[in-house]
């Protein structure tokens, strides 16, 4: 295991580097003043004023373990989602705890059903720990198929993942059927739920299930709505048996992060003013760019997160090169043999330069 994070790491390390070699290919471009740079979801304006702040304040007591402060992050998280604290699990960033459960799940042997294209950073430590991942396809409508993720399931199911939304179609299943699907699913495999951008989404969170079904594992991050992306804070909810289990795969249980980042996560989470201006910026900002894929005739998916999917192939023109022409990158494909492009959503002012290069 040891050994698979030292690899992720190096490619980690690798596709940043690229990222920069990217970058400043195109910064050497005639008409482009500065790179913006639209992937990963990033949150363009975070972290909040209020979250800054403590993050600053909290570099000088970081001699010490952050026992006080993750300790504290847990109560407030749990006191928000009406749990305790022990039903709360930190860790350096979501992906980390992805990784956690994936690894988990990977100790009873079996396999694992996850829709694709989804989220896949967990993928490779499941793999090599022994899952074997069977990949379900969305349907037509870009939707998680949990129709076909149950016929995929047998015996050896250990693992089911579910991203709502989802990343990258930015799809979102409807809480009833959600509910219907962990009811049914959870007494006989692990689901592990990734939340990372419910915040942004009319659906609700299903954090309300956990008491009553062990096997379900609900990840949140503060990268997204929070905008603390490089601080690296996440958290799992689940039933304080199953977070119990994950304490004894961490080598700190709860203090993954550092207690800068922890720092500033407890001031983000009681930033309200913050929280609701990012999600109305988010909202507006990405209008911007729909509105020019309405001009433009491309289809796309109704978004309700921080990124937009649409599909260029009937446009017959390379979007990702007229995007990269003017310093703009991250618009990436998912879907091999497709064209649908992934973006994410900046600022308004990213994304009125975006929907000028989409319609010059
Ligand atoms: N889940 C999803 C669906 C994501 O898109 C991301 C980040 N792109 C993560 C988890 C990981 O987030 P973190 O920064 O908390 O590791």
């Amino acid at each position: 295991l040891l050994k698979q994070t030292a690899l992720t790491l190096a490619a980690f390390t690798l596709s940043r580097d690229l990222f920069a070699a990217e970058a400043e290919k195109f910064a050497q471009l005639p008409d482009v003043d500065k790179i913006i740079k639209l992937s990963s979801n990033e949150n363009p304006h975070g972290p909040s004023p209020m979250a800054r702040k403590q993050m600053m304040e909290a570099v000088n007591g970081s001699n010490r373990y952050p026992w006080d402060v993750t300790t504290k992050l847990r109560e407030e998280i749990a006191a928000l989602t009406g749990h305790t604290k022990e039903h709360i699990v930190m860790g350096a960033g979501s992906s980390e705890l992805l990784g956690l459960v994936a690894v988990w799940a990977a100790l009873k042997k079996g396999n694992a059903v996850a829709p694709d294209p989804t989220f896949r950073l967990w993928m490779p430590a499941a793999r090599k720990t022994g899952l074997d991942i069977k990949l379900v396809p969305l349907t037509d409508k870009k939707m998680t198929d949990l129709q076909r993720m149950k016929e995929a399931m047998n015996d050896q199911t250990k693992l089911v993942y579910i991203c709502n939304p989802n990343n990258p179609t930015g799809t979102v299943l409807p809480a009833k059927e959600l509910e219907a699907f962990i009811k049914d699913i959870a007494p006989k495999a692990i689901i592990l739920l990734d939340e990372a951008y419910t915040e942004f989404s009319s659906e609700p969170s299903m954090a309300h299930l956990v008491n009553d079904y062990p096997n379900l594992v609900i990840a949140k991050t503060f990268s997204k709505i929070y905008g603390m992306a490089g601080a690296r804070v996440g958290y799992a909810l689940a039933h304080p048996t199953t977070i119990k289990q994950l304490n004894e795969l961490q080598p700190w249980a709860n203090a993954g992060a550092s207690a800068v980042s922890l720092a500033g996560a407890l001031a983000a989470l009681k930033d309200k003013t913050f929280i609701d201006f990012c999600k109305k910026e988010n909202a507006l900002a990405r209008s911007i760019f729909c509105k020019a894929l309405d001009k433009a005739g491309i289809p796309y998916i109704p978004s309700e997160t921080s990124f937009i999917y649409f599909d260029t192939s009937n446009f017959g023109k390379d979007v990702k090169a007229m995007l990269e022409a003017k310093g703009i990158v991250g618009a990436r494909t998912f879907e091999e043999g497709t064209k649908w492009l992934r973006i994410s959503v900046g600022t308004q002012d990213e994304m009125k330069k975006a929907a000028a290069a989409l319609l010059s």
